[in-house]
């Protein structure tokens, strides 16, 4: 997913960068609040973002989402429920692989808002508040106290877990009326639709360029003459991808199923650090020219073992929601 997540206004030396963070539907002439006094200058500069990026611009773009997605609960083990391998609940999972991307819409502006933050983090911004704590609102408050916004550091561990947390309580569900012999299929769709809506942002969580401040263009001191355009981003997650990156080429790279032990949150944090610690190689390989045309076969490779670490981790986050579900719940 693209950056636009982040609400960090794109184009123009008033903000940091043509971001792919942006919503290119025309959305961007709905500024928020504090830009409006800026319109004529930022629907300027926002007509060149639009001509930059293609409206239908998505981050690893639709068809990594949706492949991640697949993959995930195509290589689930045979002890999960039957009706999570069903040819259907595979359509539907896969289908919701994009979802989050389709709250972006001005029809929408509330959502779109309050759930850009979630794609994405900004590893180096949230850790100089601190170690990251477990639950959300106790990291929005240090951020506002540390007179900062949420939206311009990014929520996406606290998103991850939370949903996370949602399909383990539907499978805890599922399975008490497994118990009771009662119809499970409502608690199936829910199951279903909880697993489809997490692999989102455990895609988004791949991609190193949503861990960092270095999410498109190098800032700060650049000895290596990394890229400053701001083009990177999608040009990476998006046509490179779509053009060049085929599911069997992902399969392969997909590691085997891992146990998830310990705390959830914990384990989905050093799921991004070594996200992030791809951040370098992104741009050593854009400027070896890796993600024009066909690109080489090390940015080749790169890629798909990026979209199977997000394919893998789906996987056992999956895996690890329907063996927790099955614990007895401590009392308050
Ligand atoms: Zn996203
Ligand atoms: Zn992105």
């Amino acid at each position: 997913m693209r950056r636009d997540e982040a609400g960090k206004w794109p184009c123009s030396g008033i903000f940091k960068s043509c971001s792919p963070r942006q919503t290119y539907t025309g959305v961007m002439f709905s500024l928020p609040a504090p830009f409006r006094p800026l319109s004529t200058a930022l629907a300027t500069a926002a007509l060149l973002c639009l001509l930059a990026h293609p409206a239908s611009a998505r981050a690893w773009g639709n068809g990594g989402h949706r492949m991640i997605n697949r993959l995930a609960v195509t290589s689930l083990p045979a002890d999960v429920p039957a009706f999570l391998r069903a040819p259907e609940a595979i359509a539907e999972i896969e289908y919701l692989g994009p979802e989050p991307d389709r709250w972006r819409s001005p029809a929408e502006p509330e959502l779109s808002a309050a759930q850009a933050p979630e794609h994405f983090i900004d590893l180096e911004l949230a850790e100089a508040l601190g170690a990251l704590p477990h639950r959300r609102l106790d990291f929005e408050a240090s951020v506002y106290a540390s007179g900062q916004r949420p939206e311009k550091i990014g929520l996406q561990p606290w998103e991850a877990t939370e949903v996370w947390e949602r399909l383990k309580a539907a499978m805890r569900e599922y399975r008490a009326l497994a118990a009771r012999h009662q119809e499970t299929r409502p608690a199936e769709q829910a199951v279903i639709f909880y697993a489809g809506w997490l692999g989102h942002y455990v895609g988004d969580g791949s991609q190193p360029l949503h861990t960092t401040i270095q999410y498109n263009g190098w800032v700060g001191a650049n000895p290596h003459g990394y890229t400053t355009g701001h083009q990177i981003h999608w040009q990476f997650e998006g046509p490179f991808v779509e053009a060049n990156i085929g599911e069997p080429d992902v399969r392969a790279a997909m590691t085997p199923l891992q146990p998830i032990h310990g705390d959830l949150f914990d384990a989905y944090v050093a799921y991004l650090h070594r996200s992030k610690s791809f951040v370098e190689t992104v741009y050593q390989l854009e400027k070896a020219g890796g993600f024009m045309g066909a690109g080489t076969p090390e940015s080749r490779r790169f890629t798909a073992q990026r979209l199977a670490a997000g394919a893998s981790m789906l996987r056992d986050m999956i895996y690890a929601a329907w063996q927790e579900s099955a614990e007895p719940v401590a009392g308050p």
